[in-house]
């Protein structure tokens, strides 16, 4: 019964409706009817009365008492039968979109906790599941959308407290501006500024809304361009910055913009935790793939932190990070706009030697 569809049962249940209605009808009607019938007959025959012929008015008009007698009797037993089972039926339906109502009115008051039960009916079995499977879904959403909201105000709070408490000071005369004094107070307005365009553009990239413009893209250009973009703000006493690219690397499917936003990302971070040595922008070809890898030989990432650099405002070294102008939100950015693209992310780094951040583009 369990593997019955819904159309099938409910088909099954009217038709067993019908035929205990029926059944009852019948039963009743054959089992009363006769004995009815006989008692008429003897009753009849104490009046006097001999022949078939003469009695045929009462012979016909007892065929018709007995008869009416057993149908009220079969009526009253077949409709109770009949709606007693109707009824346990329209129950067996009507408990579990009861349920479900219930439930979807406590998530539209906010509570998101309860999943529905399991049913033994195949098809309200499938829709409570995909019920609970979105219900899982928006319960990640909103605990995600807390999550950032509670780091967003973590982050913007430490920029303001130290910028308010510098004008406080210079109102009240505490202390003296002179412009280190306004230089920190600029790269505090800084990482602001930095944080809302990082901010619009993951929430962007996690919503889906950045628009992808893949056409066929020559790698080639694009990672020359930057590696003399870059090279120019490295210091003399710096990391050097190499290019080791094949020549024959195909064209890959890719949004340009999305990809430079990607490699300025890797790129910033490897510049940013390597003192010295090198950083090299390297590329191959796999089957279908190109990879495109930085590799620096800076501080590295140890193996505890490495889950979750890809986090948003996660940081190995929080003040570190923020004296040196990190959000935590680059690689997450970087890490979706690959997604986006049909790419993949991948990272590999030991503590004092240095990072591989490494992702793949499919070829045209
Ligand atoms: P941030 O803006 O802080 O660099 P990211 O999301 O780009 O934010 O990076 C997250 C964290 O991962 C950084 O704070 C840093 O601790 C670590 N990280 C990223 N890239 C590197 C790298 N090339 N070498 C060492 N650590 C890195």
């Amino acid at each position: 019964m369990a593997k019955l569809s819904l159309g099938t049962r409910l088909f099954l249940s009217h038709f067993i409706v019908m035929l205990v209605g029926l059944g009852s009808f019948v039963v009743l009607a054959k089992l009363s009817s006769p004995k009815m019938f006989v008692l008429r007959l003897e009753q009849l025959e104490h009046q006097g009365f001999i022949t078939v012929r003469s009695a045929r008015t009462y012979l016909v008009k007892g065929f018709e008492t007995a008869w009416n007698g057993s149908a009220v009797w079969s009526i009253i037993f077949g409709a109770s039968a009949a709606g007693g089972l109707s009824y346990v039926a329209a129950e067996r339906i009507m408990k579990p979109l009861n349920q479900m109502k219930a439930i979807t009115q406590k998530f539209a008051a906010g509570d998101l906790a309860e999943r529905m039960p399991e049913s033994v009916i195949p098809e309200f079995n499938q829709l409570g599941n995909s019920f609970n499977r979105m219900a899982s879904s928006l319960e990640g959403v909103e605990q995600r959308r807390q999550e950032l909201i509670s780091d967003l105000t973590h982050e913007l709070r430490t920029p303001l407290t130290v910028v308010r408490g510098y004008l406080e000071e210079l109102a009240d005369g505490s202390i003296q501006p002179n412009s280190e004094l306004y230089s920190r107070l600029v790269t505090e307005t800084r990482r602001l500024e930095r944080l809302t365009r990082d901010l619009q553009e993951l929430s962007k990239a996690e919503a889906g809304y950045l628009s992808i413009n893949l056409r066929p893209i020559n790698l080639i250009d694009l990672l020359t361009t930057l590696v003399e973009k870059f090279t120019d703000q490295l210091l003399e006493d710096g990391p050097i910055l190499k290019l080791d690219c094949p020549d024959d690397i195909p064209q890959v499917m890719a949004d340009l913009d999305r990809t430079e936003q990607i490699l300025v990302n890797l790129l910033g971070n490897a510049i940013r935790y390597t003192e010295k040595g090198e950083i090299t922008l390297k590329v191959w070809r796999t089957k279908q793939e190109v990879w495109i890898a930085v590799i620096d030989t800076g501080i590295g990432i140890s193996a505890e932190d490495l889950p979750f650099i890809f986090e948003r405002f996660w940081r190995a070294d929080k003040s570190r990070s923020r004296y040196s102008g990190g959000t935590g939100i680059g690689l997450a950015i970087a890490r979706r706009l690959v997604e986006l693209q049909g790419g993949k992310l991948e990272v590999t780094s030991e503590i004092g030697k240095g990072s591989e951040f490494r992702f793949c583009l499919p070829t045209v």
